[in-house]
Protein backbone atom coordinates (compact mmCIF):
# COMPACT_ATOMS: atom_id res chain seq x y z
CA UNK A 1 0.00 0.00 0.00
CA UNK A 2 1.46 3.47 -1.05
CA UNK A 3 1.44 5.90 2.21
CA UNK A 4 -0.48 8.73 2.26
CA UNK A 5 0.70 12.20 4.34
CA UNK A 6 -1.57 13.65 6.66
CA UNK A 7 0.31 17.00 6.45
CA UNK A 8 -1.82 20.00 5.54
CA UNK A 9 -0.24 21.52 2.23
CA UNK A 10 2.31 18.56 2.33
CA UNK A 11 5.38 19.51 -0.22
CA UNK A 12 8.18 17.46 1.44
CA UNK A 13 10.02 15.72 -1.59
CA UNK A 14 10.74 12.87 0.51
CA UNK A 15 7.07 11.73 1.18
CA UNK A 16 5.32 8.98 -0.33
CA UNK A 17 2.29 9.91 -2.09
CA UNK A 18 -0.84 10.79 -1.76
CA UNK A 19 0.15 13.84 -0.51
CA UNK A 20 -3.58 16.15 0.55
CA UNK A 21 -5.32 13.19 0.28
CA UNK A 22 -8.89 14.64 0.89
CA UNK A 23 -9.18 11.80 4.06
CA UNK A 24 -7.93 12.57 7.07
CA UNK A 25 -7.74 11.13 10.63
CA UNK A 26 -10.26 10.54 12.72
CA UNK A 27 -9.67 14.01 15.61
CA UNK A 28 -10.46 11.35 18.63
CA UNK A 29 -7.00 9.58 17.82
CA UNK A 30 -5.00 10.16 21.29
CA UNK A 31 -1.22 10.39 20.28
CA UNK A 32 1.62 11.67 22.77
CA UNK A 33 4.77 12.90 22.36
CA UNK A 34 8.50 13.04 24.19
CA UNK A 35 11.60 11.97 24.41
CA UNK A 36 15.04 12.61 25.36
CA UNK A 37 18.46 13.61 23.11
CA UNK A 38 21.95 13.30 23.70
CA UNK A 39 25.47 12.05 22.27
CA UNK A 40 27.62 10.11 24.89
CA UNK A 41 31.09 9.42 24.20
CA UNK A 42 32.62 6.36 26.72
CA UNK A 43 36.07 7.67 26.28
CA UNK A 44 35.24 11.09 27.97
CA UNK A 45 35.70 11.29 31.67
CA UNK A 46 32.91 14.12 32.21
CA UNK A 47 29.53 12.73 33.43
CA UNK A 48 25.90 14.52 32.04
CA UNK A 49 23.98 15.48 34.81
CA UNK A 50 20.62 17.06 35.24
CA UNK A 51 22.03 20.88 34.88
CA UNK A 52 23.23 20.27 31.30
CA UNK A 53 20.17 19.02 29.93
CA UNK A 54 17.34 21.50 28.77
CA UNK A 55 13.63 19.92 29.60
CA UNK A 56 10.47 21.43 27.81
CA UNK A 57 7.15 20.71 28.94
CA UNK A 58 3.49 20.87 28.46
CA UNK A 59 3.00 24.10 27.19
CA UNK A 60 6.20 25.79 26.61
CA UNK A 61 7.02 22.25 24.56
CA UNK A 62 4.21 22.39 22.47
CA UNK A 63 5.17 25.96 21.31
CA UNK A 64 8.46 25.77 20.80
CA UNK A 65 10.14 26.11 17.65
CA UNK A 66 11.03 22.47 17.28
CA UNK A 67 8.06 21.21 17.95
CA UNK A 68 5.72 23.41 15.94
CA UNK A 69 5.32 21.20 12.86
CA UNK A 70 2.99 18.93 14.89
CA UNK A 71 0.44 21.73 14.52
CA UNK A 72 0.12 21.51 10.69
CA UNK A 73 -1.73 17.75 11.79
CA UNK A 74 -5.22 18.18 12.04
CA UNK A 75 -5.16 16.04 14.99
CA UNK A 76 -3.87 17.52 18.37
CA UNK A 77 -0.42 15.44 19.78
CA UNK A 78 -0.25 15.14 23.16
CA UNK A 79 3.10 16.77 25.11
CA UNK A 80 4.89 15.34 27.47
CA UNK A 81 8.49 16.25 28.31
CA UNK A 82 11.42 16.48 25.50
CA UNK A 83 15.10 16.44 27.24
CA UNK A 84 17.95 17.78 25.44
CA UNK A 85 22.40 17.74 25.96
CA UNK A 86 25.12 19.31 24.22
CA UNK A 87 26.80 15.61 23.48
CA UNK A 88 29.15 14.86 26.05
CA UNK A 89 29.84 12.40 28.54
CA UNK A 90 27.87 9.06 30.16
CA UNK A 91 24.24 10.11 31.75
CA UNK A 92 24.61 10.12 35.20
CA UNK A 93 22.41 7.32 36.02
CA UNK A 94 20.43 9.04 39.16
CA UNK A 95 19.72 12.31 35.96
CA UNK A 96 18.33 9.84 33.52
CA UNK A 97 16.20 7.75 36.21
CA UNK A 98 14.59 11.09 37.09
CA UNK A 99 13.95 12.27 33.64
CA UNK A 100 12.52 9.05 32.84
CA UNK A 101 10.23 8.83 35.80
CA UNK A 102 8.67 11.89 34.95
CA UNK A 103 8.26 11.43 31.29
CA UNK A 104 6.59 8.24 32.32
CA UNK A 105 4.72 10.35 35.24
CA UNK A 106 3.25 12.65 32.33
CA UNK A 107 2.89 9.64 29.88
CA UNK A 108 0.63 7.79 32.22
CA UNK A 109 -1.88 11.10 32.78
CA UNK A 110 -2.40 10.81 29.34
CA UNK A 111 -3.22 7.21 29.04
CA UNK A 112 -5.15 5.66 27.29
CA UNK A 113 -2.94 6.20 23.75
CA UNK A 114 -3.41 4.91 20.47
CA UNK A 115 -0.04 6.32 19.57
CA UNK A 116 3.28 7.76 20.96
CA UNK A 117 5.44 9.73 18.57
CA UNK A 118 9.37 9.43 20.32
CA UNK A 119 12.11 12.19 19.05
CA UNK A 120 15.08 10.87 20.15
CA UNK A 121 19.07 10.65 18.75
CA UNK A 122 20.07 7.29 19.45
CA UNK A 123 23.10 7.86 20.73
CA UNK A 124 22.63 8.17 24.83
CA UNK A 125 24.62 6.22 27.29
CA UNK A 126 24.24 6.33 30.44
CA UNK A 127 26.11 5.27 33.54
CA UNK A 128 25.36 0.97 33.85
CA UNK A 129 23.68 0.49 30.92
CA UNK A 130 24.44 -0.68 27.40
CA UNK A 131 21.27 0.34 25.53
CA UNK A 132 19.84 3.26 26.95
CA UNK A 133 17.16 3.90 24.39
CA UNK A 134 15.94 0.50 24.76
CA UNK A 135 15.51 1.23 28.35
CA UNK A 136 13.37 4.37 27.74
CA UNK A 137 11.09 2.37 24.69
CA UNK A 138 10.54 -0.44 26.74
CA UNK A 139 9.81 1.73 30.06
CA UNK A 140 7.19 3.41 27.70
CA UNK A 141 5.32 0.29 25.94
CA UNK A 142 4.97 -1.53 29.09
CA UNK A 143 2.85 1.83 30.04
CA UNK A 144 1.09 2.49 26.83
CA UNK A 145 0.59 -1.40 25.78
CA UNK A 146 0.97 -3.47 23.11
CA UNK A 147 -1.93 -1.57 20.89
CA UNK A 148 -0.28 1.54 21.16
CA UNK A 149 1.70 2.47 18.02
CA UNK A 150 5.21 3.78 19.06
CA UNK A 151 6.81 5.80 16.28
CA UNK A 152 10.91 6.86 16.59
CA UNK A 153 13.06 9.56 14.71
CA UNK A 154 16.78 9.62 15.21
CA UNK A 155 19.62 11.26 14.29
CA UNK A 156 22.02 9.60 11.62
CA UNK A 157 24.35 8.56 14.19
CA UNK A 158 22.31 7.15 16.19
CA UNK A 159 22.97 2.97 17.66
CA UNK A 160 20.22 0.75 17.19
CA UNK A 161 19.84 -2.80 18.54
CA UNK A 162 17.75 -6.22 18.64
CA UNK A 163 15.52 -4.82 22.25
CA UNK A 164 14.66 -1.38 20.06
CA UNK A 165 13.70 -2.94 17.17
CA UNK A 166 11.76 -5.16 19.23
CA UNK A 167 9.90 -2.51 20.97
CA UNK A 168 9.08 0.20 18.56
CA UNK A 169 6.93 -0.01 15.67
CA UNK A 170 8.64 2.10 13.10
CA UNK A 171 11.90 4.43 12.87
CA UNK A 172 12.75 7.30 10.65
CA UNK A 173 16.51 9.02 10.94
CA UNK A 174 18.34 11.87 9.48
CA UNK A 175 19.40 11.41 5.79
CA UNK A 176 21.95 14.10 6.00
CA UNK A 177 25.08 15.15 7.24
CA UNK A 178 25.64 17.87 8.56
CA UNK A 179 22.21 17.57 9.51
CA UNK A 180 20.02 20.02 7.10
CA UNK A 181 16.40 17.71 7.62
CA UNK A 182 16.07 17.97 11.23
CA UNK A 183 12.01 18.86 10.77
CA UNK A 184 11.69 16.61 7.38
CA UNK A 185 12.74 13.58 9.29
CA UNK A 186 10.11 14.52 12.31
CA UNK A 187 7.83 14.67 9.65
CA UNK A 188 8.33 11.30 8.23
CA UNK A 189 8.06 9.87 11.42
CA UNK A 190 4.84 11.43 12.35
CA UNK A 191 3.59 11.27 9.35
CA UNK A 192 3.96 7.32 9.28
CA UNK A 193 2.53 7.33 12.80
CA UNK A 194 -0.81 9.14 11.33
CA UNK A 195 -0.93 6.71 8.29
CA UNK A 196 -0.68 3.75 9.99
CA UNK A 197 -3.28 4.13 12.80
CA UNK A 198 -5.72 5.45 10.29
CA UNK A 199 -4.99 2.65 8.03
CA UNK A 200 -5.28 0.72 11.56
CA UNK A 201 -2.03 -1.13 10.41
CA UNK A 202 0.68 -2.67 12.82
CA UNK A 203 3.62 -1.89 10.18
CA UNK A 204 6.38 -4.64 9.84
CA UNK A 205 10.14 -3.25 11.61
CA UNK A 206 13.15 -5.22 9.75
CA UNK A 207 16.69 -3.95 10.23
CA UNK A 208 19.87 -5.24 8.90
CA UNK A 209 22.90 -4.57 10.89
CA UNK A 210 26.54 -3.73 9.20
CA UNK A 211 29.95 -4.36 10.64
CA UNK A 212 31.24 -0.88 9.87
CA UNK A 213 31.91 2.26 12.08
CA UNK A 214 32.61 5.25 10.91
CA UNK A 215 33.12 8.66 12.73
CA UNK A 216 30.79 11.20 10.97
CA UNK A 217 33.38 13.18 10.09
CA UNK A 218 33.88 10.23 7.25
CA UNK A 219 30.39 9.43 6.48
CA UNK A 220 29.01 13.14 5.45
CA UNK A 221 26.76 12.90 2.63
CA UNK A 222 28.10 15.94 1.19
CA UNK A 223 30.97 13.70 -0.22
CA UNK A 224 31.55 10.25 -1.63
CA UNK A 225 30.50 7.85 -0.64
CA UNK A 226 27.51 9.06 1.81
CA UNK A 227 26.20 11.26 -1.21
CA UNK A 228 25.14 8.30 -3.52
CA UNK A 229 24.23 6.31 -0.40
CA UNK A 230 21.79 8.15 1.14
CA UNK A 231 20.67 10.24 -1.89
CA UNK A 232 18.72 7.34 -2.40
CA UNK A 233 16.80 6.75 0.07
CA UNK A 234 13.71 9.20 -0.92
CA UNK A 235 13.24 7.78 -3.83
CA UNK A 236 12.73 3.78 -2.27
CA UNK A 237 10.53 5.39 0.26
CA UNK A 238 8.23 5.73 -1.98
CA UNK A 239 8.39 2.18 -3.29
CA UNK A 240 4.87 -0.16 -2.65
CA UNK A 241 4.98 -1.22 0.59
CA UNK A 242 7.66 1.07 2.33
CA UNK A 243 7.19 3.38 4.84
CA UNK A 244 10.50 4.63 5.52
CA UNK A 245 14.34 3.52 4.36
CA UNK A 246 16.64 4.60 7.08
CA UNK A 247 19.90 3.91 6.95
CA UNK A 248 22.19 4.93 9.79
CA UNK A 249 25.87 5.34 10.36
CA UNK A 250 25.77 4.73 13.92
CA UNK A 251 27.59 6.63 16.49
CA UNK A 252 31.47 5.26 16.96
CA UNK A 253 32.75 6.94 20.31
CA UNK A 254 30.40 4.57 22.35
CA UNK A 255 32.09 1.53 23.33
CA UNK A 256 28.57 -1.08 23.72
CA UNK A 257 27.86 -4.10 21.81
CA UNK A 258 24.97 -2.05 19.88
CA UNK A 259 27.33 0.63 18.31
CA UNK A 260 27.06 -0.41 14.42
CA UNK A 261 26.02 1.07 11.28
CA UNK A 262 22.30 -0.25 10.00
CA UNK A 263 19.64 -0.09 7.65
CA UNK A 264 16.33 0.11 9.80
CA UNK A 265 13.02 -0.46 6.82
CA UNK A 266 9.21 0.04 8.29
CA UNK A 267 6.96 -1.07 5.80
CA UNK A 268 3.99 -3.64 4.78
CA UNK A 269 5.62 -6.16 2.59
CA UNK A 270 8.15 -7.91 4.50
CA UNK A 271 9.73 -9.54 1.31
CA UNK A 272 10.13 -6.26 -0.17
CA UNK A 273 11.64 -4.99 2.93
CA UNK A 274 14.00 -8.13 3.19
CA UNK A 275 15.41 -7.65 -0.09
CA UNK A 276 15.93 -4.09 0.04
CA UNK A 277 17.38 -4.38 3.59
CA UNK A 278 19.67 -6.57 1.59
CA UNK A 279 20.50 -4.59 -0.81
CA UNK A 280 21.59 -1.77 1.20
CA UNK A 281 23.43 -3.23 3.98
CA UNK A 282 25.42 -4.77 0.95
CA UNK A 283 26.26 -1.38 -0.74
CA UNK A 284 27.02 0.03 2.65
CA UNK A 285 29.34 -2.35 3.07
CA UNK A 286 31.20 -2.26 -0.42
CA UNK A 287 31.43 1.08 0.19
CA UNK A 288 33.51 0.87 3.62
CA UNK A 289 36.67 1.15 2.03
CA UNK A 290 35.81 4.23 0.05
CA UNK A 291 34.27 6.21 3.36
CA UNK A 292 37.25 9.04 3.89
CA UNK A 293 37.65 12.95 5.25
CA UNK A 294 36.12 15.17 3.15
CA UNK A 295 38.66 18.25 4.38
CA UNK A 296 42.41 18.07 4.73
CA UNK A 297 43.72 16.70 7.64
CA UNK A 298 46.90 17.06 9.65
CA UNK A 299 48.53 17.26 13.27
CA UNK A 300 47.39 20.32 15.14
CA UNK A 301 51.11 21.27 14.78
CA UNK A 302 51.11 21.09 11.02
CA UNK A 303 47.56 22.45 10.85
CA UNK A 304 48.63 25.53 12.75
CA UNK A 305 51.59 26.17 10.47
CA UNK A 306 49.86 25.80 7.34
CA UNK A 307 46.86 27.86 8.67
CA UNK A 308 49.65 30.96 9.14
CA UNK A 309 51.28 30.21 5.88
CA UNK A 310 48.12 29.84 3.55
CA UNK A 311 47.66 32.95 0.52
CA UNK A 312 44.12 32.86 0.97
CA UNK A 313 41.78 33.52 4.20
CA UNK A 314 40.40 32.85 6.81
CA UNK A 315 41.76 29.33 7.10
CA UNK A 316 39.53 27.37 9.61
CA UNK A 317 41.22 25.38 11.63
CA UNK A 318 38.93 22.54 12.96
CA UNK A 319 39.83 21.31 16.14
CA UNK A 320 38.37 17.64 15.83
CA UNK A 321 39.13 15.48 19.10
CA UNK A 322 37.49 18.37 21.46
CA UNK A 323 34.17 18.68 19.44
CA UNK A 324 31.73 19.53 21.78
CA UNK A 325 28.81 18.21 19.46
CA UNK A 326 30.83 15.33 18.81
CA UNK A 327 30.70 14.49 22.71
CA UNK A 328 34.29 16.43 23.22
CA UNK A 329 34.69 18.11 26.36
CA UNK A 330 35.50 21.38 24.69
CA UNK A 331 37.79 22.88 27.49
CA UNK A 332 40.92 21.99 25.64
CA UNK A 333 44.03 24.31 24.59
CA UNK A 334 45.80 22.27 23.12
CA UNK A 335 45.39 24.33 19.80
CA UNK A 336 45.77 27.32 21.88
CA UNK A 337 49.08 26.64 22.98
CA UNK A 338 50.40 25.98 19.56
CA UNK A 339 49.12 29.16 17.99
CA UNK A 340 50.83 31.04 20.90
CA UNK A 341 54.14 29.28 20.35
CA UNK A 342 54.03 29.84 16.80
CA UNK A 343 53.29 33.51 17.58
CA UNK A 344 50.19 32.92 15.18
CA UNK A 345 48.34 36.66 14.54
CA UNK A 346 44.98 38.30 13.50
CA UNK A 347 43.46 34.19 15.18
CA UNK A 348 39.72 34.48 16.37
CA UNK A 349 39.81 31.13 18.42
CA UNK A 350 35.69 30.43 19.61
CA UNK A 351 35.97 29.06 21.69
CA UNK A 352 37.31 27.00 25.06
CA UNK A 353 34.70 26.46 28.45
CA UNK A 354 36.48 27.40 31.06
CA UNK A 355 34.33 28.65 34.07
CA UNK A 356 37.01 29.97 36.38
CA UNK A 357 38.78 32.23 33.15
CA UNK A 358 35.17 33.66 32.35
CA UNK A 359 34.84 34.63 35.84
CA UNK A 360 38.03 35.84 36.01
CA UNK A 361 37.13 38.24 32.93
CA UNK A 362 34.26 39.83 34.85
CA UNK A 363 35.27 40.56 37.40
CA UNK A 364 38.13 42.45 35.65
CA UNK A 365 35.45 43.79 33.29
CA UNK A 366 36.49 45.18 29.84
CA UNK A 367 39.60 46.86 29.41
CA UNK A 368 40.94 44.97 32.52
CA UNK A 369 44.26 42.89 32.41
CA UNK A 370 43.98 39.29 33.63
CA UNK A 371 46.24 35.97 34.26
CA UNK A 372 44.76 33.48 33.22
CA UNK A 373 45.08 29.94 33.51
CA UNK A 374 42.97 28.65 30.33
CA UNK A 375 41.40 24.83 29.65
CA UNK A 376 41.45 21.54 31.24
CA UNK A 377 39.14 22.77 33.77
CA UNK A 378 36.54 19.94 33.41
CA UNK A 379 38.55 17.05 33.17
CA UNK A 380 42.36 18.56 34.09
CA UNK A 381 43.84 15.20 33.20
CA UNK A 382 42.80 15.04 29.65
CA UNK A 383 44.88 17.76 28.59
CA UNK A 384 47.02 20.50 30.15
CA UNK A 385 46.08 24.38 30.40
CA UNK A 386 47.90 27.47 28.93
CA UNK A 387 48.68 30.20 31.48
CA UNK A 388 48.59 33.76 29.60
CA UNK A 389 48.09 37.40 30.35
CA UNK A 390 44.87 38.75 28.64
CA UNK A 391 43.24 41.72 27.99
CA UNK A 392 39.38 41.62 28.71
CA UNK A 393 37.71 42.77 25.20
CA UNK A 394 33.87 41.97 25.48
CA UNK A 395 31.55 40.48 28.08
CA UNK A 396 28.24 39.19 27.31
CA UNK A 397 25.31 40.85 29.39
CA UNK A 398 23.92 37.97 31.32
CA UNK A 399 22.79 37.61 34.39
CA UNK A 400 23.63 33.84 35.17
CA UNK A 401 27.50 32.94 35.91
CA UNK A 402 26.68 29.46 34.45
CA UNK A 403 26.24 31.26 31.09
CA UNK A 404 28.26 33.62 30.70
CA UNK A 405 31.30 34.22 27.80
CA UNK A 406 34.00 36.48 27.42
CA UNK A 407 35.88 37.56 24.75
CA UNK A 408 39.67 38.17 25.83
CA UNK A 409 43.34 39.19 23.59
CA UNK A 410 46.06 37.37 23.91
CA UNK A 411 49.14 38.29 21.90
CA UNK A 412 47.42 37.87 18.01
CA UNK A 413 44.84 35.72 19.28
CA UNK A 414 41.32 37.36 19.82
CA UNK A 415 39.28 34.23 22.34
CA UNK A 416 35.92 33.57 23.51
CA UNK A 417 35.60 32.00 26.50
CA UNK A 418 32.74 30.08 27.82
CA UNK A 419 31.41 29.52 31.22
CA UNK A 420 29.50 26.12 29.59
CA UNK A 421 29.92 24.09 26.69
CA UNK A 422 28.94 24.97 24.01
CA UNK A 423 29.85 25.03 20.01
CA UNK A 424 30.26 28.16 17.88
CA UNK A 425 28.65 27.01 14.69
CA UNK A 426 27.14 29.35 13.44
CA UNK A 427 28.21 32.90 12.31
CA UNK A 428 25.83 34.50 15.21
CA UNK A 429 27.63 32.47 17.67
CA UNK A 430 30.74 35.10 16.88
CA UNK A 431 28.74 38.39 16.00
CA UNK A 432 26.99 37.87 19.34
CA UNK A 433 30.16 38.38 20.82
CA UNK A 434 31.17 41.14 18.52
CA UNK A 435 33.42 39.34 16.77
CA UNK A 436 33.20 39.63 12.32
CA UNK A 437 35.11 36.20 11.53
CA UNK A 438 35.40 36.94 8.09
CA UNK A 439 37.97 39.73 9.09
CA UNK A 440 40.30 37.33 10.74
CA UNK A 441 43.09 35.32 8.51
CA UNK A 442 42.63 32.07 11.28
CA UNK A 443 39.08 31.13 12.24
CA UNK A 444 39.63 28.25 15.07
CA UNK A 445 36.29 26.00 16.48
CA UNK A 446 36.07 23.11 18.03
CA UNK A 447 34.30 21.22 14.91
CA UNK A 448 34.43 17.66 12.96
CA UNK A 449 33.26 18.90 9.46
CA UNK A 450 32.33 22.10 9.22
CA UNK A 451 28.82 23.43 9.75
CA UNK A 452 26.92 24.54 6.86
CA UNK A 453 27.54 28.12 7.83
CA UNK A 454 31.10 28.10 8.36
CA UNK A 455 32.24 25.46 5.56
CA UNK A 456 31.50 28.53 2.91
CA UNK A 457 33.82 30.59 4.47
CA UNK A 458 36.82 28.24 5.13
CA UNK A 459 39.45 29.19 2.59
CA UNK A 460 41.32 26.59 3.73
CA UNK A 461 39.07 24.23 5.53
CA UNK A 462 41.81 22.38 7.99
CA UNK A 463 40.67 19.18 10.06
CA UNK A 464 43.08 18.95 12.78
CA UNK A 465 43.54 15.52 14.33
CA UNK A 466 43.49 16.20 17.81
CA UNK A 467 43.35 14.43 20.90
CA UNK A 468 39.97 14.43 22.93
CA UNK A 469 37.17 12.35 23.97
CA UNK A 470 36.11 11.84 20.57
CA UNK A 471 39.78 11.36 18.54
CA UNK A 472 39.42 10.36 14.88
CA UNK A 473 41.95 7.96 15.32
CA UNK A 474 39.34 5.44 16.28
CA UNK A 475 41.13 1.85 15.76
CA UNK A 476 43.53 3.65 18.47
CA UNK A 477 41.02 3.99 21.00
CA UNK A 478 41.66 2.87 24.42
CA UNK A 479 39.75 -0.15 25.83
CA UNK A 480 37.45 -1.56 23.23
CA UNK A 481 36.00 -3.77 25.45
CA UNK A 482 32.60 -4.51 24.39
CA UNK A 483 32.25 -3.72 20.91
CA UNK A 484 31.45 -6.00 17.97
CA UNK A 485 33.84 -7.01 15.59
CA UNK A 486 33.75 -4.69 12.99
CA UNK A 487 35.43 -2.43 10.07
CA UNK A 488 38.04 -0.77 10.53
CA UNK A 489 38.38 -2.30 14.37
CA UNK A 490 38.88 -5.81 12.31
CA UNK A 491 40.32 -5.36 8.84
CA UNK A 492 39.57 -8.37 7.52
CA UNK A 493 36.21 -8.73 8.08
CA UNK A 494 33.73 -10.95 5.84
CA UNK A 495 30.03 -9.82 5.67
CA UNK A 496 27.24 -11.46 4.35
CA UNK A 497 23.85 -9.12 5.55
CA UNK A 498 21.47 -10.69 8.15
CA UNK A 499 17.58 -9.05 8.07
CA UNK A 500 16.13 -9.37 11.43
CA UNK A 501 12.48 -8.38 12.21
CA UNK A 502 10.64 -7.42 15.15
CA UNK A 503 9.01 -9.72 18.42
CA UNK A 504 6.21 -6.99 17.89
CA UNK A 505 5.66 -9.03 14.26
CA UNK A 506 5.60 -12.30 15.68
CA UNK A 507 2.75 -12.02 18.17
ZN1 LIG B 1 24.41 13.35 14.28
Amino acid sequence: MHRRSFIKGASVAAFATLANSAQTPSRDLRIAYGGIGIECSTYSRLRTRMDEFTILRDAELASSERFKFLKRYPVGFMPTLVASAVPGGPVERKTYDTIKAEFLQRLKALMPLDGLYLPMHGAMFVDGMQDAEADWYQAARKLVGPDCLISASYDLHGNISQPIIDTIDMLSAFRTAPHIDREETMLRATDMLLHCLHEKIRPILMWAPVPVLMPGERSSTEWQPGKRLWEQLPALNREPGILDVSMLVGYVWADEPRSTAAVVITGTAPNTQRKLATALARQYWDARTEFQFGTETCTVEECVQRAMDAKTQPAILADSGDNPTGGGNGDQATVLESLLRHKAQNVVFAGITDRPATEACYKAGVGGRVSLSIGATLDPKASQPVKAEAVVKFLLAEANPARREAVVQIEGITLALSAYRRPYHDINDFTRLGLTPKSFKIIVVKSGYLSPELAPIANPSLMALSDGAINQDIVHLPANRYRRPSYPFVADLHFTPTVYGSARNRT
